[in-house]
């Protein structure tokens, strides 16, 4: 008999979260079943399960606002000091990278932007130049005839339209040929900290996985926006880092590290998937 005393005291505990469950949203509006269901948890299936069961209840319940406050909570611990991997010692040099990062990795884009940046030292030099003298420099990154003539037009640009300044806003950045939205959105986080949330396809599959983002969001573009949304303005510049590198070592696209995770109290890939 104290044992069900014990359980109703557990249930009443747990009572916030019924309406919540993902699981049983049914059982969640029935007080009476959803203590049936717990009691039989305890009764028949014993403590570690339920302890188990329970601790997949609550994750599972938590709401958007307190699984952003357990990402930054952790990142903000963790890496407070993450930036971009690419390698630049000033903003002309950060647009060529991020640029020749499109459909590349960071690492290989490092490997030829020292000579790049030495034979191109500003954007003058460079519009001044070829397609067929920037070739040889990046022919071993991903498209390289495509991203010459951007490189090549974009450095015209910038002489004759923005006085050999790379531009601080992310619309007159987006004029350039070769950047897009996300290149813009980089730049302008990295360079000037504006709170422009850049999503590449780490971002976009690591912001899902963890429940930051809910399944409407189904473009780049949208997924910018939730993020936007929910976001303080102070985090979204570092937050696409935090995103970036947690997709690029640990949460990666086809085997994501979940054992070795530290996200796994707050993730919903890892609630829905792994633990039920
Ligand atoms: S628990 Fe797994 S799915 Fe979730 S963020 Fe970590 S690695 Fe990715």
């Amino acid at each position: 008999m104290a044992r069900v005393e014990l359980f109703h005291a557990i249930i009443v505990c747990l009572l916030p979260f019924k309406d919540k469950c993902a699981i049983l949203p049914c059982v969640g509006r029935c007080t009476k079943l959803w203590e049936y269901v717990l009691v039989r948890e305890l009764t028949v299936r014993g403590g570690p399960t339920l302890l188990c069961f329970l601790s997949n209840k609550i994750r599972r319940a938590m709401t958007t606002k307190e699984r952003y406050r357990a990402f930054i909570s952790h990142f903000a611990q963790q890496q407070p000091e993450a930036t971009t991997e690419l390698h630049y010692k000033n903003p002309f040099q950060l647009l060529l990278a991020v640029i020749l990062s499109a459909q590349c990795t960071d690492k290989r884009v490092n490997m030829v932007t020292p000579a790049l940046f030495e034979a191109f030292p500003t954007p003058v030099h460079m519009a001044h130049s070829s397609v067929e003298e920037i070739f040889p420099y990046i022919k071993s990154i991903s498209y390289p005839n495509s991203k010459a003539k951007y490189l090549l037009n974009m450095a015209k640009m910038v002489v004759e339209e923005f006085e050999e300044t790379i531009p601080e806003q992310a619309e007159d950045l987006q004029r350039l040929p070769g950047v897009g939205r996300k290149t813009a959105h980089v730049i302008v986080s990295v360079l000037h900290n504006q709170p422009k949330m850049a999503v590449d396809t780490h971002v976009f599959r690591v912001s899902k996985r963890l429940g930051l983002v809910d399944a409407s969001a189904t473009t780049p573009l949208a997924v910018e926006k939730q993020l936007s949304r929910h976001l303080p303005e102070a985090y979204v510049a570092q937050a696409h880092h935090w995103l970036i590198l947690h997709g690029r070592y640990v949460c990666l696209a086809r085997n994501p590290k979940c054992q070795s995770c530290a996200l796994t109290s707050f993730c919903r890939y890892f609630s829905q998937t792994i633990t039920s």
